[in-house]
């Protein structure tokens, strides 16, 4: 089968491919780097069942007839998507608007990278896919959560209007190997600091919450979605929740228990608790997350002690 992977140089979208080059599959990544590594990819570049193409989602993209579209472009750390948010909006809507259209010409199955932040600071816990969320127009999240609420949206439109073929994977945190350096999501940010014997950056009181999924059940979970005939959205994500500051304390003792605590502002919008319902998933993908934290913190930290000079 051939497979067009946007973003297919990150976190989620490298393993993805991975897997499909090991599955035998032909995969077309596309990516300009604006957040993704040429590390993650380099190592299927011999392979004649790989081809790069440097693109910016934002431009019509090459006219390449595939089965399926996997859409994972788009800065998802809130540090760079807040870099230029109006980039973000437009990698959001216009990306998504011409992969649609992509899809559309050549009939393919499309798969969308959404996110647990179109829930924005949630009022219900833990969030199953009827909550509607709850998200402020005018918050410096807003051009990743709006974004992304209106990527959904254009993706039901197309399939109301031409039938396309669509799936819609929220994804919530999601960690591992081939992190950036500096990416500035907590996980990465944590071990890194501990490694070099930096203070842990903790905002606000660290009694916001998250729940955490590592990288290999997380593609797990899109192949399953893709392979599935689910057309509504699906919630991804592992459904343990902590406490920033358990994680800190958690990574700290993994790594170097003498680094001490450096406490920043909250973030503005920054949601106080995040925790997926994944019954959907284990219901119609018959998928679960399978590494608990402290065995994904253990391969993600390996990572980062044999890359921590990587060039981002
Ligand atoms: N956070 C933190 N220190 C950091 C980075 C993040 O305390 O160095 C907190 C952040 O305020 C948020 C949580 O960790 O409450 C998760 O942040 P992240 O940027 O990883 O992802 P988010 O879930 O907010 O998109």
């Amino acid at each position: 089968m051939k497979n067009i992977v946007t973003g297919g140089a990150g976190l989620i979208g490298s393993h993805l491919i991975d897997k499909l080059i090991n599955s035998n599959e032909e995969v077309i990544c596309l990516d300009n780097f604006a957040t993704g590594n040429y590390a993650n990819i380099k190592h299927h570049l011999s392979n004649p069942n790989f081809k790069f193409i440097y693109h910016d989602v934002t431009n019509k993209p090459p006219n390449i007839n595939c089965q399926r579209i996997w859409h994972m472009a788009c800065p998802a750390s809130p540090t760079k998507y807040q870099i230029n948010p109006i980039e973000t909006m437009k990698i959001c809507f216009i990306g998504t608007y011409n992969m649609l259209e992509l899809a559309f010409k050549h009939n393919s199955q499309f798969l969308l990278a959404s996110t647990s932040e179109i829930y924005g600071n949630p009022k219900v816990h833990p969030q199953d896919e009827e909550y509607e969320g709850s998200v402020n127009t005018s918050s410096i999240r807003a051009c990743y959560e709006e974004g992304k609420r209106i990527a959904e949206t254009l993706c039901f439109d197309f399939n109301r209007k031409y039938d396309l073929d669509i799936r819609i994977a929220r994804i919530f945190n999601t960690y591992g190997p081939r992190m950036d350096i500096e990416d500035g999501r907590v996980i990465s940010n944590f071990i890194v600091q501990s490694l070099r014997s930096k203070a842990i950056t903790i905002y606000g009181d660290g009694s916001q919450t998250r729940s955490f999924c590592y990288v290999d059940d997380m593609v797990s979970g899109i192949i399953n979605l893709m392979n599935s005939n689910y057309q509504r959205p699906i919630n991804l994500g592992h459904d343990k929740e902590y406490k920033i500051l358990d994680l800190a304390d958690k990574i700290r003792y993994k790594i170097n228990s003498n680094v001490n605590y450096k406490i920043f502002e909250l973030p503005e919008g920054d949601p106080l608790r995040r925790n997926p319902s994944i019954e959907l998933a284990k219901q119609i993908l018959n998928w679960e997350p399978k590494f608990g934290l402290n065995e994904g913190l253990d391969k993600t930290i390996k990572f980062f002690k044999n890359n921590l000079n990587r060039v981002v």
